[in-house]
Order: C-alpha cells, then sequence, then structure tokens
C-alpha cells in the first residue's frame, strides 16, 4: 500500500530555478507556448539552481538511510511527519522549461494583507503566560547572556526561553514543510554566507522559519515588524539558540528602530539578504546605510505594504537590487486569506464575547478571500449569513453558495454580528450604528481598521466602556449596547491565534527564494520585483501534501500532450490566481 502512493506522488524537484522574466506580456502567455520557450537560448544560460542541490543532496540520501529513519517512527508508533515525507519523497520535477519569476506588471487588484507568516495574537497562551513575572525595566538598560555566555541579543527576558522552545517545538508540528527542507539539504547549507536581516513578528512560526534558515547555513539578525505582536519566551528561545534577535512586546517607536537598527550596523557584519513584513527593515537600510544597501543580493518581501513600497522604489529607478514579492504568489492568496480567516475568525469571536452562531445573523461585508473563508466558517456552526458586495461577480459567488446578498442598510436592524472583510474605508458608519440592535457584535477581518468608521463613535452621547482586552462596549442614550471587538482592527490577529500550518505554506515560499536569491549567479535577477514561479508555488504545496497523506494523481503522456503541459508542471499558466 506504501509503495503505492510512492509511485503515485513522486514527483521531483525543480531542475532549474527560472530566469526572471523581462517582457510583461510573458505572463499572458500560455502554458504550451512557455514550454515552447524552455528548450530556448535564456534557459540554456540558467546555471543550476540552488534547489538542485537540495535534489542532489535529496538522491545521495542512500536508501538505507531512509530505512533508518522509517523503524524510528514506526517503532514510536507514530506517523512523524519528515520520516513520512522522506518515505514518500515528495518531489515535484520541474523541467528544462523556462518559467519566470515574473514581474507583476501593475499592483492595482492586489488587496492581500501584508500579513506575516508569524503574525499570531499576541493574546495567544504564548504571549501572555508569563509576562506578569517580567519586570518592567527596559530590556535596552538590561545585560543578558544565554546559558553559553552569549549576548548579542535585546529581548525582554531571557529565563523566558523554556517556555518558548515548547511553543516552538508546537509549531514545528504543524509547519512540517520546513523541516522537511532541513532534511532535503542532506547536511549541506544552501544558505552557508548569508547574512540575513529579518524584521517580522517574532512569533512561534517565525521561529520555525529564522532556524530553518539557520539551519541552512544563514547567520540571521532578527527584529520585529510590529510592537505588539512579539511573543516574548519565543523571542528569548531564540536568543538562547544562538539568534541575535532585538525584540519585545510593547516596544516604543523609538525601540523599534533602535531594534532595526542593532541588526543591521553590528560590528564585523555585513547583511546581504533581508526578510522584511512591511518594508521597515528595506526602509531603515536604504535610507541610514545605503552602502550596504548597495552590497545586498536582494530583498524577500510579503506584505501588501512592503511591496508597494518597493514598487515605489522601482518607479523611481532607485531599487538597484532585485526583490522578490511573496505576498502575490498564489500560496499566500489562495491559502494565507482564505484558510487562515476560515480557521481563526470563530476563534477570535468567541474568546472575545463568548458568543453562540446557531441561528444567530451574521452580515460579511465583502466576499473576496476572506469574506469566503469568514462566511464558511460562520455558516458551518449554524449561523445565518448575508453578504454585502460591490462585485457582481464575487456577489455571484456568494449566492451560489448558498448566502443572500444584500445591502448592509437593509440588513443592518436585524442583525447579531457585523463583520467586515473589504479591505475598504468607511463600510459600517453612525447611520448603521444607530439602527443596530442592542448586543450587535461589530469586527472587522480586513488589513486596516479603515473599515469601521470609529470617529463617528467618538460624539459626546456615546459612552464607551472597556469590559474586556479588546471589548468595548458602546452605549447609546436609551441603554443601547453596540459590541466592539479590536477597535475595529483585525480581529483574528488581535484576539486569537491563526493556525502555523497556513503559515507554514508562506514561510516555506519565503525561505525558497532566499535561496534562490542567495544562490542565483550575477545577472540573473535585475534591479526589479520578482513573483514567484507557478512551479514553484507548486513545488511548496506539494511539501504540505504528506501531512494530508495526499495522493497527487500523474498526468499519463497521452494526458499530458493533450492538455499541452509536462506532466510535471507547471499544471497552471503564470496567470493563474
Ligand atoms: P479581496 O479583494 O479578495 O476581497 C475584498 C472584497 O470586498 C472584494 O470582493 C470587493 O469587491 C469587496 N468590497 C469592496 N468594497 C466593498 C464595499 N463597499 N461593500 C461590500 N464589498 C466591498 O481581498 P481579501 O483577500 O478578501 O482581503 C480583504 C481584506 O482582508 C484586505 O484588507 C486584506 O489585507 C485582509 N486580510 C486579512 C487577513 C486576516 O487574517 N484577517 C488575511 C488576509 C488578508
Amino acid at each position: 500500500m506504501g509503495e503505492e502512493k510512492n509511485q503515485v506522488g513522486e514527483l521531483p524537484l525543480p531542475d532549474e530555478f527560472p530566469e526572471p522574466c523581462v517582457d510583461d506580456d510573458e505572463e499572458k502567455r500560455d502554458n504550451s507556448a512557455a514550454m515552447e520557450d524552455s528548450v530556448g537560448e535564456k534557459a540554456e544560460k540558467c546555471s543550476p539552481n540552488v534547489l538542485e542541490m537540495l535534489k542532489a543532496a535529496e538522491s545521495r540520501r542512500s536508501s538505507q538511510d531512509r530505512d533508518k529513519d522509517r523503524p524510528e517512527a514506526d517503532e514510536a508508533g507514530t506517523k512523524e511527519p519528515i520520516a513520512e515525507a522522506l518515505k514518500t519523497n515528495m518531489q515535484i520535477q520541474f523541467n528544462d522549461e523556462k518559467q519566470e519569476f515574473n514581474k507583476l506588471p501593475n499592483k492595482s487588484g492586489h488587496r492581500s494583507m501584508p500579513r506575516s507568516t508569524s503574525q499570531s495574537s499576541t493574546d495567544s497562551f504564548s504571549s501572555v503566560s508569563n509576562e506578569s513575572s517580567e519586570d518592567e525595566l527596559s530590556p535596552q538598560n538590561k545585560q543578558q547572556k544565554n546559558s553559553k555566555g552569549f549576548s548579542d541579543f535585546c529581548i525582554k527576558n531571557i529565563k523566558q526561553a523554556d517556555f518558548g522552545r515548547k511553543e516552538i517545538e508546537i509549531a514545528q508540528q504543524e509547519m512540517s514543510a520546513l523541516m522537511i527542507l532541513r532534511k532535503k539539504t542532506g547536511g549541506e547549507k544552501p544558505l552557508a554566507g548569508a547574512n540575513v536581516v529579518g524584521c517580522t513578528h517574532i512569533t512561534a512560526q517565525t521561529a520555525v522559519l529564522i532556524e530553518t534558515l539557520a539551519a541552512l547555513g544563514a547567520q540571521c539578525r532578527w527584529s520585529a515588524c510590529n510592537i505588539f505582536s512579539t511573543q516574548n519566551a519565543v523571542a528569548a528561545a531564540l536568543a538562547e539558540g544562538g539568534i541575535s534577535v532585538f525584540a519585545w512586546k510593547g516596544e516604543s517607536e523609538d525601540d523599534f528602530w533602535w531594534c532595526i537598527d542593532q541588526c543591521v550596523a553590528a560590528d564585523g557584519w555585513q547583511p546581504n539578504l533581508i526578510l522584511d513584513d512591511g518594508g521597515d527593515m528595506t526602509h531603515w537600510i536604504y535610507k541610514k546605510h545605503p552602502s550596504s544597501f548597495k552590497k545586498l543580493k536582494g530583498i524577500v518581501e510579503e506584505s501588501v505594504t512592503g511591496v508597494y513600497r518597493l514598487y515605489q522604489l522601482s518607479k523611481k529607478g532607485k531599487l538597484c537590487i532585485p526583490a522578490m514579492n511573496v505576498n502575490d504568489s498564489v500560496t499566500k492568496q489562495k491559502f494565507d486569506n482564505l484558510y487562515c480567516c476560515k480557521e481563526s475568525i470563530v476563534d477570535g469571536l468567541k474568546r472575545t464575547t463568548d458568543v453562540m452562531f446557531g441561528g444567530k445573523q451574521v452580515v460579511v461585508c465583502g466576499y473576496g478571500e476572506v469574506g469566503k473563508g469568514s462566511c464558511a466558517a460562520l455558516k458551518a456552526l449554524g449561523a445565518i449569513v448575508y453578504v454585502t458586495e460591490v462585485d457582481p461577480i464575487c456577489a455571484l459567488q456568494a449566492c451560489m453558495d448558498g448566502f443572500r446578498v444584500i445591502t448592509l442598510t437593509e440588513i443592518i436592524r436585524q442583525v447579531d454580528m457585523v463583520i467586515t472583510c473589504t479591505g475598504n474605508r468607511n463600510i459600517v458608519g453612525r447611520e448603521h450604528f444607530d439602527k443596530m440592535k442592542s448586543g450587535c457584535i461589530v469586527c472587522n477581518m480586513g488589513h486596516s481598521n479603515t473599515e469601521i468608521d470609529l470617529a463617528s463613535l467618538q460624539t459626546t452621547e456615546l459612552k464607551w466602556q472597556r469590559v474586556r482586552p479588546h471589548v468595548d462596549h458602546i452605549v447609546w442614550p436609551d441603554g443601547k449596547r453596540v459590541i466592539l471587538l479590536a477597535e475595529g482592527r483585525l480581529l483574528n490577529l488581535s484576539c486569537s491565534t491563526v493556525p502555523s500550518f497556513v503559515l507554514s505554506i508562506t514561510a516555506t515560499t519565503q525561505a525558497l527564494a532566499l535561496i534562490e536569491l542567495y544562490n542565483a549567479p550575477d545577472g540573473r535577477y535585475k534591479q526589479d520585483i520578482y513573483l514567484l514561479p507557478k512551479k514553484m508555488d507548486e513545488y511548496v504545496a506539494s511539501l504540505h501534501l504528506p501531512t494530508f497523506d495526499a495522493h497527487l494523481t500523474e498526468l499519463t503522456d497521452d494526458q499530458a500532450k493533450y492538455l499541452g503541459i509536462s506532466k510535471y508542471g507547471p499544471f497552471k499558466p503564470n496567470y493563474y490566481r
């Protein structure tokens, strides 16, 4: 049975990482055209990719090695994900085809949220559990050392390291693709010599990514991209493990930039890669350390904000190094936005309000990826869900998914919850608040706090009462109460945790993008912004399949010919989203 699975699911690693695309029109070409190009001159010029190194390392792992892994897992009676993955030898074959990192033709229409792989709640158990024992002294005024005498870090409290390590280990269970990546190198270090400066949320999930980069040979210095999201215990575990991390929960604005600078301007250290979430690290190095900026091999950026800033720089002709836009890769958009919200919206609502969903009437504004995930989760718990939309296509999707599409004005008097997911502004205004029934819960799942018009509630006749962390009651003169969550900020990221597995997908993409940028021969990437090719997206997805014991069907030669694609992918054209 196991052998059969292996045969069906065997997808070799990519042979070639693609050349960057220099022609916007190329993105619109179909697969067969792309395949024709694959044997072209450009592809021949491509030197072997680092992923080939992974492939070679993997093939060097003798079957004896693999056999060694199996009994351990079997003996333990568990299906340890890494051993399982090695057993199934899950790979995707990238043939010789040239598959570009396409330039994003334009920024419009990309509304994905600038969320990090690690953007879990600041109120998660991990972050709150030990906070009370911490002293009030600013970390900048404390001299701390880890158990090996290492002191090149600045965090809240190194004594929390053991607790943070457990958090990281829990996250590792759900981030098996990164763990597989560590093993796939077979001891080789594709990031040896890479000096990565990172600026992301510092939580258990990012810690798994940071430690993966370190395991692949990188030296890392890390700061937080958000002053509230750092899990102090996780930062302590990273420092205990020898990572130079500069971050703590509740940094001031000055602390924030100080931490970033500590990552860049250390003695005897020259960063050569940036992993950014929001563009602050990039901005800081560009502005304050221009000579360091020019020496970088590249930037990997995962947020819409950071990508936007990169495009601004590029437009002005000031982007002198290549950058990879992870935000717009399929593996981010299709998984992060949809599944992250589907899996966390209910958690956020429950933790803050203890509400029951069965039979409740809920209106969800916006039926994009976030709206779809939110509606599905609410419907599954028996809520009666209404949708508002401006786009007839998304509206039609909502109808066909069984939701009533209606305007907010029409439905506002009868609903128990209002949830915004549009990425737009002023979706819920005072005119809606005034019509809500008492007890109505209002929250936002979109990126910024612009969706709910809070200013309209800052009037003298309305009283605000903080009843729990992240829960405000707004009381009308007649006693009516509306329950506002997280002050209109992202509900799930403010009030719940988000699923590690989903974050793993983006994190794996980031790691591969860094490996590629670092190992690419001079000239492969120009001073431009690149998207991941579809094949790489497919490869990242394939690394996550063993978790589900999923068995991929392999195209027959005849079928592949009929569809005009390679039997090893990419299975969709580059413009597929
Ligand atoms: P999307 O563009 O796919 O969907 C937004 C939808 O809102 C669109 O269909 C649009 O037509 C609709 N819309 C716009 N204005 C509207 C209005 N006035 N009334 C009704 N509908 C309107 O974007 P998405 O991927 O679903 O993301 C939505 C927001 O959520 C963004 O701000 C994004 O950054 C954020 N986001 C949040 C999370 C999270 O974990 N909470 C994760 C990813 C993205």
